[in-house]
């Protein structure tokens, strides 16, 4: 499907929330690097994708009415056999029945796991005054307690992009220090024009959210992705 096609779907069912995958979709057309991510409907799809993918893989739930996937039990990570598929796949729908018994559940995503790396978030919500606006932090306690993050309206520029990244205060982090690499900055500049781009081209998205962003000393992966459109 393509992504005026994902829209108009989730449109029709009168939903704003799009799930991991068909906001991955909508991701990987804007240019920016995203995991392969596959639905699946059962147990026995959840194993016959794994293998076919390769192991380690991270099942995550698949539902339209869950937004926050971690906090209803519904993330296993570094699945490393068949087996630990089945029991990872039995242990997400027992948790997830329990915290949200009224949420319909499609199945579970399988993607890779991908190889850790300096976590980032890039996120974009629109502000009444200004419109869109891109957002940039470092992950984990760096936003979540330090709130550490940089904010640009949309369009941006090199230049903006280069400042939205470099005015954090953990942007050291990011440049290497007592002997840790220094991650690509220049990818994650590219990403954050991707996506300023694509936010212009589709109005009718009201927030984004790729958290966490992994960055390696070459490239990055989003291994999230999160989509809300503007009410119809
Ligand atoms: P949530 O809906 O709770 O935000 P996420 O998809 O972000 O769920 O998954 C929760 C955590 O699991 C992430 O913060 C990340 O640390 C880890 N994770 C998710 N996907 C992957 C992946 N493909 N490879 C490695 N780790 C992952
Ligand atoms: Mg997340």
């Amino acid at each position: 499907m393509t992504s005026k096609e994902i829209i108009q779907k989730a449109r029709a069912e009168g939903r704003a929330l799009l799930t991991e995958t068909e906001s991955k979709a909508l991701i990987r057309e804007s240019g920016i690097a995203v995991t392969d991510t596959q639905l699946a409907h059962s147990m026995s799809e959840a194993v016959s994708i794994s293998n076919r993918m390769g192991y380690p893989v991270v099942l995550k739930i698949a539902s339209k009415d869950i937004t926050h996937k971690s906090d209803a039990g519904g993330v296993k990570v570094g699945l490393m056999t068949p087996e630990e598929v089945e029991k990872a796949y039995e242990e997400i729908f027992t948790s997830v029945a329990q915290k949200y018994p009224a949420a319909a559940l499609q199945g579970v995503t399988v993607q890779k796991a991908a190889r850790p790396g300096v976590e980032v978030i890039i996120g974009m919500f629109t502000d009444a005054q200004f419109g869109p606006v891109l957002m940039f932090g470092l992950g984990g306690i760096w936003v979540e307690i330090l709130k550490d993050v940089s904010f640009r309206i949309v369009p941006l520029t090199k230049k903006d992009v280069a400042s939205l990244i470099r005015e954090i205060k953990g942007f050291p982090l990011l440049e290497g220090r007592r002997g840790q690499k220094a991650s690509d900055i220049g990818s994650l500049e590219g990403a954050l024009l991707n996506l300023s781009a694509f936010v212009e081209k589709y109005p009718e998205i009201k927030e984004i959210d790729l958290n966490p962003i992994f960055v390696y000393e070459e490239g990055y992966v989003a291994v999230d992705a999160r989509i809300i459109l503007s009410g119809a």
